[in-house]
């Protein structure tokens, strides 16, 4: 399908073919729900939100996860609006409370390169948690460049410029409830 940007100026259009829908989604994001519910069960639980990309998969995993958990999120930026990784990564929004001792979720969108993956481990493994665990709802495996622990994956990808659920071109196409694959920009 063709999506027109319908903001004022804008100038490009993008070509986007569904990739994975919106029911393939929601049956997974139960699944994965279940085995997070089982893993941290009676547990205390900070499930983090990797902003900005994966405030729609988070919100819709944290309501399947059955067990008490804090909301807390994080800001980080790698692209800077391209669709290649600058594999420089920028802390945007910090934690408002510390996660020492805690079990931490990391909940992300997708996980290209790694390098934003890997900063995070680094990065919260300095803050002393009780355990990491990841969750990202997609994975390029073909673009991966570095190590990272993946505990939880939604679906394997590849190495294509995916949009929607949460995740943008330039900050638009976010609220796409599918994910779709652009056709016409690399
Ligand atoms: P990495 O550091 O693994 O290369 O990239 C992680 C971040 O890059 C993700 O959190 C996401 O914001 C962005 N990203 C990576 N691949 C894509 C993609 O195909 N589409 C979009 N919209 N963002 C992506």
């Amino acid at each position: 399908m063709m999506y027109k940007r319908a903001s004022k100026g804008a100038s490009m259009d993008l070509k986007i073919s569904t990739l994975i829908t919106e029911k393939q989604i929601q049956d997974r994001v139960e699944e994965l729900g279940k085995a997070l519910t089982d893993k941290f069960k009676g547990k205390d639980l900070v499930a983090i939100c990797i902003l900005k990309g994966s405030f729609m998969f988070y919100s819709d995993l944290i309501r399947s996860i059955d067990t008490d958990l804090s909301c807390e999120f994080l800001g980080v930026s790698s692209y800077h609006g391209k669709t290649k990784s600058s594999g420089e990564v920028k802390t945007t929004l910090d934690l408002s409370a510390p996660v020492e001792d805690k079990h931490v979720l990391l909940i992300e969108d997708i996980v290209d390169t790694g390098l934003t993956m890997n900063y995070l481990q680094k990065n919260l493994q300095q803050r002393k948690p009780k355990s990491i665990t990841t969750c990202s709802l997609l994975f390029k495996p073909a673009a991966l460049k570095t190590e990272v622990k993946l505990d939880h994956i939604g679906f394997e990808i590849g190495d294509q410029f995916v949009v929607g659920y949460g995740l943008d071109y330039q900050n638009f196409y976010r609220n796409l409830p599918y994910i779709g694959q652009v056709e016409n920009i690399n």
